[in-house]
């Protein structure tokens, strides 16, 4: 951020705002929640968007996040509400057998998007689509979710169903980034993605396919040269080199 402050980023906001280039500004965010509020209040912006999904309440700027800026007046754009997809696509079966005790019955798209809108601090989400029946179930999710829709039952469903994805996570890493730079090139949080994909949606031979493309040889875990420095920097004080060992088990085949 005092990068930008140097380039003067606040009064070239000012400027295309009075000249009428633009009409409202705003900012995209993924970090942690303590540097989402100092943006929020370096600035009148008039929107902000943020990762959020019912499994991430905890996660970059969060629900605290999100309530802070509801608190500053922010119109709240939300990415990532079905996680990419995961919370939609390949859903576990004990998962399932949760969402089939409503009454009301909802895809797991529905149920993930219908949380975001239960939310009235929310203005916008955006929720990738690859087919006309997406966009059709989305648009019609949309139409019904009305905030404060959802029912103490779905809430309490949708508890049972974070608590049990939580479960399944390995590595609980929150991507923050301080392990950064590792001396062997390793990309740490992007190799625990994967790995607790994998566990998440208990299909390795996907996970290591999707490993296998997006991170590439030059980051992969077994570049580990085992110094331990990334271990010393990590606050949720996970044991990374051991952990990138077992990503190198399952998923480097
Ligand atoms: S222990 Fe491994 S992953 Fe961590 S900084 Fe050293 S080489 Fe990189
Ligand atoms: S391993 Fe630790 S330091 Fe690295 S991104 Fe994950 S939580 Fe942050």
């Amino acid at each position: 951020m005092a990068k930008l402050l140097e380039l003067g980023l606040f009064e070239f906001l000012d400027q295309i705002k009075k000249d009428g280039r633009a009409r409202y500004v705003g900012f995209s965010f993924h970090d942690e929640a303590s540097l989402f509020k100092e943006i929020v209040d370096a600035y009148q912006w008039d929107v902000c968007q943020i990762q959020y999904n019912y499994l991430d309440i905890d996660y970059q700027a969060g629900h605290e996040g999100l309530l802070y800026a509801a608190s500053r007046n922010l119109g709240i754009i939300i990415m990532e509400p079905l996680r990419g997809g995961c919370l939609a696509d390949m859903v576990p079966d004990d998962i399932m057998k949760i969402w089939d005790k409503s009454e009301i019955k909802r895809t797991p798209a529905e149920w993930g998007l219908s949380y975001i809108w239960d939310l009235e601090q929310i203005s916008m989400v955006l929720s990738g689509m690859s087919n006309r029946e997406q966009l059709k179930e989305n648009l019609a999710t949309a139409n019904k979710a009305l905030p404060h829709s959802l029912t103490e039952k779905d809430h309490s469903l949708i508890r049972e169903v974070r608590e049990i994805y939580r479960d399944k996570l390995v590595v609980d890493c929150t991507g923050c980034r301080y392990c950064l730079p590792c001396p062997a090139g390793v990309q740490i949080p992007l190799n625990f993605k994967y790995l607790n994909n994998a566990m998440l949606y208990e299909n390795i031979e996907d996970a290591s396919r999707a490993y296998a493309s997006h991170v590439g040889d030059e980051r992969k875990a077994s570049k580990c040269i085992d110094c331990g420095q990334c271990a010393e920097r990590c606050p949720q004080d996970i044991p990374i080199p051991e952990m990138l060992a077992e990503v190198t088990r399952l998923l480097e085949k």
